[in-house]
């Protein structure tokens, strides 16, 4: 992976937006959710939405649960944040996820107009932060959330993931 200058659109008010100090708290919350989401089958991917140092929405995925092929924790902690605020445009909000977004949520979190993304891990296969694409930096997207990796969270992701997983092929050997 590249590392590159962060670029976006500016905060809209930048005492509301989470700084790199509180990354580490509100990952860790993300990190919460996602290990709740595999007590119900579900692939541990977790999601914070953070507005003025504090949280608005949690969720963690719940495609199995639901049988719902968009219901990523993403897309749910953002439709919860909407419904919380009263509100859909999530200008002051940051979005903190374990792994980074799918082009389904990274494109809610332009539709959303979130002000920043965080994630913990990147994701070389379905990543359209910085692994396969830059959606978040496209020009032709009318918002630029900007976005942070945070890399000390990286192992533990990615350790929560492959336990799920081991655990998974345990259960059901014929399963690919
Ligand atoms: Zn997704």
């Amino acid at each position: 992976m590249r590392d590159r200058p962060h670029s976006g659109a500016p905060f809209a008010d930048p005492t509301t937006i989470a700084r790199p100090g509180d990354d580490e708290r509100f990952m860790r919350e993300a990190l919460e959710e996602g290990r709740l989401a595999a007590h119900h089958g579900d692939v541990p991917i977790g999601a914070a939405i953070v507005r003025d140092a504090t949280i608005v929405a949690r969720a963690g995925n719940r495609r199995e649960v639901d049988a719902d092929p968009t219901a990523h924790a993403e897309v749910l902690a953002i439709r919860e944040a909407a419904r919380v605020l009263g509100r859909w445009r999530l200008s002051d909000c940051a979005l903190y996820v374990t792994v980074e977004p799918c082009a389904m949520c990274a494109g809610a979190a332009v539709l959303a107009r979130v002000a920043l993304v965080v994630f913990g891990a990147p994701d070389e296969k379905a990543g359209v932060v910085r692994s396969v694409a830059e959606l978040l930096d496209a020009t032709w997207m009318n918002h630029h959330p900007r976005w942070r990796y945070y890399p000390p969270a990286r192992e533990e992701v990615e350790r929560l993931l492959s336990e799920f997983f081991t655990t998974q092929r345990r259960s059901s050997p014929s399963a690919d």
